[in-house]
Formats: C-alpha cells, sequence, structure tokens
C-alpha cells in the first residue's frame, strides 16, 4: 500500500456540540518538527493512547474545575487513582498516616502492601482527634485522609490538621462519599483531592473510573507515573463520565434532600439504634459538617436494635434496592456490612473499624424518597 494511503487526510467535523468517542490507540505528525513541539508542549497533538486521549481532556479539565485546582488526570478506577498517586510520591522508609476507617481495599493498600515495599503506615482514628496528634509525626510523607468515610460517613477538621502538618506532607483527600458538590477539600488545604468516578461522578451504575487533581506541578509527577503503569480509562467510558458530568449538580441536589429525608424517617424508628448521616445533629461529627460539608449526600449508613440475624431478615425484606456494593447510582442499594463487604474480617478487626452485626449502608437511588421510605417501613414491620 502506498505511503499516502495511510497518511491521508482525515475528515472531521470540529462544531460537534458533545465531543466524539476517540476509540484511538495511535496519533500521526506531519513532520519531525511537529514531533519536537509534541514533547515541547507546543502543540495540542496526541502521541500513544496511553498518554493522550481527547476525551480525557475534557473530563480532566471538567474535574480540574470542579475540585478547584489548575489540573487534574483520570485513571480506570478509584483504586488505582489512588495507587498511582501515592506510588508518584512515596518511597522506602517513609511514613504514610491514614485514617483507618475507610474503604476496604484502600486499607488493604496501606496495611498490606505498602509495609511489603519498606514503607511505614500508620492508621489514626478519624473519630479521635487526639489520635491524629499523638501519631502524627513531621516526618510523614503523606497523609491521606478519606472524608466523608465509608460507611459511617466520619470527618476531620481538615484545615486545623492542614495548620499542624508540615510542609513537606502531602495532604491527599479521598471525597468520593461528597463530591465537589457537597465538599471542596482545595479550600482546606487539600494539596490533592481524589474521587472514585465509579461512584456519585458516573451516577449510574455503568462506569468504573478515578480522579486525581492538584496543582499542575503534582499533576504533571502523577502523569509520569499514570504513563508508566497504565491504569488509564478507555474512551467510551471516559465519553460516558463526561455526560454524566453535565447532570452531577441536579443528582446530588436529588440524592442530599432524599438522603436528609431518609435518615430523619429511620432516626425516628424505635428498631434503629444510629443514623450516620452528617445532616443529623446525631452525627458525632455534625459540627465539622456544618463546616465543611454543603449537603449530606445519599449514602445513609444505620445500625438496628437487632441481632444479625434479624437484620438480615430486615435487608432480606426490602423491595427497593438491589443488594450490593455500590453507592451513587441510578438504583439504590443495600448491604448489611458485617455480612457483604466485611465479611472476611475477623470479629476484632470488624470492630476496630466499627462494623457492628446490625450495620446496613443504604445507597438511595433516584427513585422517590417517599416510595424508599414505604419499603424501609414494611421491612421494619416484618422484624418487630
Ligand atoms: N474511595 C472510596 C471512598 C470508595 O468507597 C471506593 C470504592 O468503594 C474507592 C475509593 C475505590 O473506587 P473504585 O471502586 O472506583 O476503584
Amino acid at each position: 500500500m502506498e505511503k499516502t494511503v495511510s497518511k491521508q487526510k482525515k475528515v472531521t467535523y470540529t462544531n460537534s456540540c458533545i465531543t466524539p468517542i476517540y476509540q484511538n490507540a495511535a496519533y500521526f505528525f506531519e513532520n519531525t518538527e511537529q514531533v519536537i513541539k509534541y514533547h515541547e508542549d507546543e502543540v495540542s497533538l496526541g502521541r500513544y493512547g496511553r498518554y493522550d486521549n481527547p476525551n480525557w481532556l475534557e473530563f480532566e479539565s471538567k474535574m480540574a474545575a470542579l475540585d478547584n485546582y489548575e489540573s487534574a488526570l483520570m485513571f480506570s478506577s478509584g483504586m488505582n487513582a489512588i495507587v498511582t498517586t501515592v506510588c508518584s510520591f512515596i518511597e522506602q522508609n517513609d511514613l504514610l498516616i491514614y485514617t483507618g476507617k475507610c474503604y476496604r481495599n484502600i486499607r488493604k493498600f496501606f496495611n498490606q502492601v505498602l509495609p511489603k515495599w519498606g514503607v511505614k503506615t500508620i492508621p489514626i482514628d478519624p473519630t479521635d482527634s487526639d489520635d491524629f496528634l499523638q501519631k502524627y509525626h513531621s516526618k510523614a510523607k503523606i497523609l491521606f485522609v478519606e472524608m466523608p468515610s465509608n460507611p459511617h460517613l466520619y470527618l476531620m477538621d481538615l484545615a486545623k490538621i492542614k495548620s499542624e502538618i508540615s510542609p513537606n506532607t502531602l495532604l491527599i483527600v479521598d471525597s468520593t462519599l461528597s463530591t465537589p458538590c457537597n465538599f471542596q477539600p482545595q479550600r482546606f488545604g487539600a494539596d490533592l483531592t481524589i474521587h472514585s468516578c465509579s461512584k456519585y461522578i458516573g451516577g449510574h451504575g455503568d462506569t468504573l473510573g478515578g480522579s486525581v487533581a492538584g496543582s499542575r506541578e503534582l499533576i504533571e509527577q502523577i502523569r509520569n507515573y499514570r504513563n508508566i503503569m497504565g491504569g488509564i480509562a478507555d474512551p467510551h467510558t471516559t465519553f460516558l463520565l463526561n455526560r454524566s458530568l453535565d447532570t452531577l449538580e441536579i443528582r446530588m441536589r436529588h440524592f442530599n434532600e432524599a438522603g436528609m429525608k431518609i435518615a430523619k424517617y429511620l432516626q425516628e424508628q424505635p428498631l434503629v439504634k444510629k443514623v450516620f448521616y452528617t445532616g443529623l445533629e446525631s452525627h458525632p461529627h455534625s459540627s465539622l459538617a456544618k463546616k465543611y460539608l454543603t449537603g449530606h449526600g445519599g449514602v445513609v449508613s444505620f445500625e438496628l436494635d437487632a441481632s444479625q440475624e434479624v437484620t438480615s431478615e430486615f435487608v432480606d425484606a426490602l423491595q427497593v434496592p438491589f443488594m450490593g456494593t455500590n453507592f451513587g447510582s441510578s438504583h439504590a442499594m443495600v448491604e448489611q456490612c458485617s455480612v457483604f463487604t466485611y465479611y472476611h474480617l475477623s470479629p476484632a478487626e470488624k470492630q476496630e473499624i466499627g462494623i457492628t452485626d446490625s450495620l446496613v449502608r443504604l445507597s438511595i437511588g433516584y427513585e422517590n424518597s417517599d416510595l424508599a421510605i414505604e419499603d424501609i417501613d414494611k421491612a421494619l414491620k416484618k422484624i418487630k
């Protein structure tokens, strides 16, 4: 085949309202001068699908704006965003401090994987600010805060923490459970903000993704590691995530309203012992919530005044939510934490992170909240 055939002019419109899906592995250059300009960042062109994609560029610039930073990067999942980000900065013999009551696989990465590589990791209790002060060491390279935490929605006094830590400690916040609509960690001193985009940001239960946002300088260091580790999002997923961002604010408004209504209802039920929802005065961090959050989202965790078996009867009786482990999606999901996500933990480990036998995590969907309440009501009546 003649060389000119494969290099024929591309026919494109550039005025589509929606960015088309760039399902593409490689990009061509007109000549060597253009290649040099690419290396010097003087032209906006792609080189290879692990480094460049216009769908990512769109998503990343929207996420940077939402999170209030200069720059952002996207990844194939939230876990990939976390692992790649931490690996970009951590070295052997470094110290990393993290909120121990956090998503299970983040904890595993910190307490199982990093120590194998000679990194010292220390969990702190987000319910106890003295614990942070006792365990913080000015030599810490990274302080990783999940806020609000999964599943109890614990918060920390981020601005106070920022004023106490060394300027050399990188403050990274995973704020998946709030989204930028309800909380912007940058405003309180976070150097980097991470989201699992598989949750509220995707919002339809059909995509996995992750993001990190920060200063241009930090993001360029992480980009180098993303290029090496290759945890990139595929173009179609990125297209869907871009579409989802258009409706994020409207969807979060629904979650904030419905979440509050359901949490208030639950609080009134005699069979419900405790409700973990930052919008309620009874949440241990409700005063921090007033300082940091503008909304409380669609995850409501609660403990029943019941045994593990009776709690299982309750979740089995629910008709509206799927039984499963996701949140921020179009359909409601419910899990009894001790027999679902935390099934393999020993009783001592469960106790350490506050996973009781009767703890239920309900993630609201886009259904009418009255319907969800009616469903819970019927399930509670069954176990009375
Ligand atoms: N961060 C938080 C707070 C999470 O709850 C999760 C997953 O549940 C993750 C990160 C990981 O995200 P992903 O499932 O997209 O890897």
